[in-house]
């Protein structure tokens, strides 16, 4: 199977290491790494030079992070497009639904439209270089960021870790938009219920490593052969053995990210 998203560059060395020799003969046999700035973006590319063939990069700026200045935004931008052949997609980009929410308990208003700008940016970038998109937009931000993905002529986008309301996910699923589950497919009812009504050829099995998960997960190092686990969760939903849930999201996320 295939991690389809996972941030390798946040694991210390000494864990990706071990990581990485955990993975082999686990079943799982690629991750999309996915950056939150410039020097993240850095450091999964040379994780890729040295994983060729297991570690896809996909570089962006993590939307839950401050606002980049300009100049910051516009060094990444020209970083990814000297580098715009060796990444898999442009990622992880979005909007800040979990720091918005945060400044309004503190009494600071985050101005939105800034981030939806430099989201743009990256949509265009995607569109010009031809790039499939990964997504960090739940619940509202979700239908935001549908409207927006209208006006470019980008077909993959894949909202990780979704979460929204019935409206949007029937949107996103008419739109042929993917969606993935992390662990807590295994105990969280409100994603089980998603998995039950969302395509089962629009979706894929990722951690969001090194993110920790709970119920059977409670205390464990986030590592990519919980995707098995995922891929198990998910055939039980849709009353498919595990061999071939495990097979379709495989196909799902190769599909999507072309590896
Ligand atoms: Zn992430």
């Amino acid at each position: 199977m295939i991690d389809a998203h996972i941030h390798l560059d946040q694991y210390k060395n000494a864990e990706i290491e071990r990581l990485m020799k955990n993975m082999r003969g686990s079943g799982v046999e690629g991750l999309v790494t996915v950056s939150t700035n410039l020097e993240s973006s850095i450091a999964n590319l040379a994780l890729a030079e040295r994983y060729p063939g297991i570690v896809h990069p996909a570089f962006g700026y993590h939307p839950e992070n401050p606002l980049p200045t300009e100049e910051e935004a516009a060094r990444l931008l020209s970083w990814m497009e000297r580098r715009a052949k060796r990444m898999i997609a442009v990622g992880e980009i979005g909007l800040p639904y979990y720091l918005r929410r945060q400044w309004a308990k503190e009494g600071r208003c985050l101005d939105l439209n800034a981030y939806v700008q430099l989201l743009e940016r990256f949509l265009s970038f995607a569109e010009r270089h031809d790039k499939p998109v990964v997504l960090h937009a739940v619940y509202e931000d979700a239908d935001l960021v549908c409207d927006i993905l209208e006006r470019y002529p980008i077909r993959k986008a894949h909202f990780h870790w979704f979460k929204g309301s019935r409206h949007t996910v029937e949107k996103m699923a008419e739109r042929g938009y993917y969606i993935s589950f992390t662990p807590d497919l295994l105990y969280e009812p409100e994603i089980i219920e998603l998995a039950r009504s969302y395509p089962a050829d629009q979706v894929m099995a990722e951690t969001d490593g090194p993110w920790p998960f709970e119920g059977p997960f409670a205390g464990q190092l986030t590592q990519p052969p919980m995707v098995l686990e995922i891929a198990e969760a998910w055939g039980a939903i849709q009353g498919i053995a595990p061999e071939e849930a495990r097979r379709r999201l495989r196909n799902n996320t190769r599909r999507f990210y072309g590896i």
